[in-house]
């Protein structure tokens, strides 16, 4: 039997935490076959490691066969320790009157310190996952705190776009979501996000022949897709968790396992493909194979396309100016 794989996750007593533990004990994150062991990280205040002792009962309680390790933390140095992968899920939440400033310095402090932790004692391969939001800005800071491991081992989570924008083509054109091939979502985790279905195909055939309605792209299906987080927090009265720890797991999965030549997206540290200035930590259509992602290259940006990736990409670079200082 394989040998277990060190799990770190952060912000593991949250909403996103709570429906991201028992999958990834499950299984459903790295195989049926790869035991695991949770690095379990929270803030030190005594009710969120209370609540984290309560998620470890339930954990055990489950009796999980592929899980061979709990282990509660509230100092990243430890909670890193030579792990394999990491879930950045805890994050700042934007508090009442709080301004965008202070949020970007909120979380810059998080993440420096824990890339910092991570450069000093995750496995030199650790594979990083950014959940905790403005995830693509949380991504570059923990990259650029972490001189000593390779770049191109922090992630930031687009899949959760990524999956919005193929549930909204599946029911637009009445086929199977799992049929859906070829779907590119670019720049940052906000609404600003493009989500480009030109290249998708279902069964072979053209997505945007079968949709042929440029209005319901614009009109429609980008709104839809960017504003979907503010949709369900109006409607559930919280945000969204359940797909959000979905999509993390499906990130993870693909990255670590492969996708078989299938297109998903991932935020990842740009080389200056599409013309995307190097490090911006940008969604891009990528493959995955032997635990490497690839940038699928060579797609024609036409005019709409360059302006939405023009919109978002400024959207970053005005994040990524705002905490520079603070690097
Ligand atoms: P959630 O688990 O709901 O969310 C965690 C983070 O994920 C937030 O930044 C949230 O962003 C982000 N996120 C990304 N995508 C989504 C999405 N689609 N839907 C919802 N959220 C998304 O938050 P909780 O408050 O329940 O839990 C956070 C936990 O993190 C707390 O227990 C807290 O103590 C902990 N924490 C831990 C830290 C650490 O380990 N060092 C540091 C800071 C917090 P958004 O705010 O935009 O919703």
């Amino acid at each position: 039997s394989k040998k277990p794989v060190r799990v770190a996750v952060t912000g593991a007593a949250g909403q996103i935490g709570y429906a991201l533990l028992f999958r990834i004990a499950s299984g459903e994150m790295l195989g049926k076959d790869q035991p695991v062991i949770l690095q379990l990280l929270e803030i030190p205040d005594e009710k969120a490691q209370n609540a984290l002792k309560g998620v470890i009962m339930e954990l055990e309680d489950c009796a999980f066969p592929l899980l061979a390790g709990i282990e509660a933390h509230s100092d990243p140095m430890t909670a890193f320790k030579d792990t394999d992968f990491a879930l950045l899920v805890g994050a700042r939440p934007r508090g009442p009157g709080m301004e965008r400033s202070d949020l970007l310095a909120a979380n810059a402090q998080i993440f420096t310190v824990q890339g910092k932790a991570l450069n000093a004692v995750a496995s030199r391969n650790v594979k990083v996952l950014v959940v905790g939001n403005p995830a693509n800005t949380n991504a570059y800071i923990a990259m650029k705190s972490a001189p000593d491991l390779p770049a191109k081992n922090f992630t930031a989570m687009l899949r959760l776009d990524h999956n919005r924008a193929a549930s909204q083509i599946a029911a637009k054109t009445g086929k199977a979501v799992a049929d859906i091939e070829k779907l590119a979502v670019w720049g940052n985790h906000s609404p600003t996000m493009y989500a480009d279905y030109r290249y998708a195909t279902i069964g072979g055939q053209s997505v945007k022949a079968m949709i042929n309605d440029e209005q319901w792209n614009r009109e429609v299906f980008l709104p839809t897709v960017g504003k979907r987080g503010a949709a369900i927090i109006a409607a559930r009265g919280l945000s969204s968790a359940a797909s959000a720890a979905n999509a993390a797991i499906d990130h993870m999965r693909d990255w670590a396992l492969g996708t078989n030549g299938k297109w998903v997206t991932m935020g990842i540290p740009s080389k200056g493909e599409y013309g995307i200035p190097a490090e911006v930590m940008f969604g891009y259509p990528v493959t995955t194979e032997n635990g490497e992602y690839k940038i699928v290259e060579g797609l024609e940006i036409d005019a709409f396309s360059q302006e939405c990736i023009n919109k978002t990409l400024n959207e970053l670079l005005e994040e990524q100016n705002g905490v520079k200082h603070l690097l």
